[in-house]
């Protein structure tokens, strides 16, 4: 398999080429301009590309992807940048295609519930969109409010409401996606109004591909229709075990939450300093359940939750009274990654995946990972998936905290695949996670799916360096010129 292992030189004639096609305005290719494309939200590690384009139509895509062919240059798509594991970076330089200049939403179709979109859509549009219809897009990743759909396909976004609701892939019908080649392709559902397509589920292969297979540019979404009632109540307990065991508690019971969410102290008190709901600033653990569907039956749902949460020690379960405290309530949890930065300069967001029932025990490791390495690290996450997000904070002027933020890391995704689990509930592989790979899958696993991309991109230049084990790293090369003239 071929694999760019230098530097990616892009010569001035290719950049004069990207301007013809999508204007000069819309290309971007001094050094300080580019500062905002060298990382996603994994700041770790970081790599200018060549050129950033912005290109406004399907064909300024493809015409990018197939000059960039000619060429042999590495292309890497772009959404918003909110990646958490660097499936963004450029690591060997290349022409960054960023989608946020296609971000329309081009049809919506009321009668079948779908709305048509281009790929830079911000998430939350959709949903802001259609729902005085009484409609809405499911997957609402807590980044919704900045991250795209394309990025979502990308990465098969997730979100609080995964748990009842499903993932992108249950909710993309299809997409079409430049390939590496230039060529223009429609997966899946046709926008046309024909339905699914037989044959293989080529749709579903290529969600969650990080970029790697093509540029989708653009989307059929479907949309539901918003639960008649919702009941959203926060727990408050003592300690992470006792809110942990009440989320397996409920599942055992027999009922499915449309989210149950998790914050321990650390976070609930920055949460609190930034956004002021009225979190107690005592409690060890807070846990926001959310029942939703049919009015009729709920009120008995909620019961049982209360008499879970108590007979786990709850010390309070307050019931949201209002769709504005709901709204509150929710817009904390989702702006908990934004409260960190009083807490520290930087921080390390994991994405383990564990079984549920093993939460408590995980939380234990994590608060003695933390000893271990010295490092603080508040915990808000996904709980009813058992998908955990420790933020390990530390500060990138010191090189030994980097490291131990490294360390701590490994170790608890290192658990995590020991408990049962996987070092990725959907934030991806992108570099950060290369490693973990090898743990998670065997050779055979791996070989088979270096073959699935290899269909889709046989020269290796969409989103390289990503993913597969033995890929480079930015540490591996040298700085070098942007642009040859
Ligand atoms: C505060 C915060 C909270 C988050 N919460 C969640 C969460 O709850 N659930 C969750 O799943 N994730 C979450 N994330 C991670 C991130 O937001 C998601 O992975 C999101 O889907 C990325 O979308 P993006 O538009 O920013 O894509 P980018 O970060 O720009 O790109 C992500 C990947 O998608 C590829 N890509 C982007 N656009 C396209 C395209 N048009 N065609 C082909 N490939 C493309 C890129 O090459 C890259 O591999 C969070 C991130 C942050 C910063």
């Amino acid at each position: 398999m071929m694999h760019a292992t230098v530097p990616t030189v892009v010569s001035a004639e290719v950049v004069d080429a990207l301007c013809a096609i999508v204007g000069k305005e819309n290309v971007i290719y001094g050094d300080e301009e580019l500062l905002v494309y060298e990382c996603d939200a994994y700041t770790i590690e970081k790599q200018l590309p060549n050129v950033v384009v912005l290109p406004q139509t399907t064909g300024q895509v493809a015409a990018v992807v197939k000059l960039c062919a000619q060429h042999q240059l590495p292309i890497i798509p772009r959404g918003a940048g909110t990646s958490l594991s660097g499936t963004v970076l450029a690591v060997t330089g290349g022409v960054m295609i960023t989608l946020s200049r296609m971000a329309k939403i081009l049809e919506i179709d009321y009668r079948n519930r779908r709305a048509l979109v281009e790929a830079g859509c911000v998430n939350a549009w959709i949903t802001n969109a259609v729902k005085a219809q009484g409609l809405f897009y499911a997957p609402d990743p807590s980044s919704q409010s900045a991250c795209t759909i394309g990025g979502n396909v990308a990465t098969n976004s997730g979100g609080p409401h995964t748990l009842k609701l499903g993932v992108t892939t249950n909710h993309v019908l299809g997409f079409e996606m430049v390939m590496p080649d230039g060529e223009i392709i429609w997966f899946g559902t046709r926008p046309d109004g024909g339905e699914e397509v037989d044959g293989y589920d080529l749709r579903g292969a290529i969600i969650g591909c990080e970029g790697m297979f093509g540029v989708v540019t653009r989307v059929l979404v479907q949309l539901i229709r918003a639960p008649q009632m919702y009941k959203t109540m926060m727990g408050v307990f003592e300690n992470v075990d006792d809110a942990s065991r009440t989320v397996s508690d409920i599942i055992a019971a027999g009922m499915v939450p449309g989210a149950m969410e998790m914050m321990d102290q650390l976070i609930t008190q920055a949460v609190e300093a930034a956004y002021h709901f009225g979190f107690p600033l005592d409690a060890g653990a807070v846990l926001i359940i959310e029942l939703d569907g049919l009015a009729a039956g709920l009120d008995q749902q909620a019961e049982r939750v209360i008499e879970i949460c108590k007979k786990n020690k709850a010390r309070e379960v307050r019931m949201a009274k209002t769709d504005q405290e709901r709204m509150e309530l929710w817009k904390c949890r989702k702006r908990a990654f934004g409260a960190i930065g009083r807490l520290s300069p930087n921080f390390l967001t994991q994405d383990g995946v564990v079984p549920r029932s093993k939460l408590p025990e995980m939380m234990r490791f994590i608060r003695a990972c933390s000893e271990k390495h010295g490092l603080r690290i508040p915990n808000v996450f996904h709980a009813g998936d058992g998908n955990i997000h420790p933020l390990i904070l530390y500060d990138e002027r010191e090189p030994d905290q980097v490291r131990r933020a490294l360390e701590a890391g490994h170790d608890i995704l290192n658990m995590c695949i020991e408990m049962g689990g996987s070092a990725t509930g959907e934030h991806g592989i992108g570099v950060e996670k290369i490693d973990f790979m090898a743990k998670q899958f065997t050779k055979e696993d791996l070989d088979a799916m270096r073959t699935l991309r290899r269909i889709f991109d046989p020269e290796n230049r969409c989103n390289p360096h990503k993913m597969f084990p033995g890929s480079k790293r930015c540490a591996d090369f040298a700085p070098r010129k942007q642009i040859a003239a």
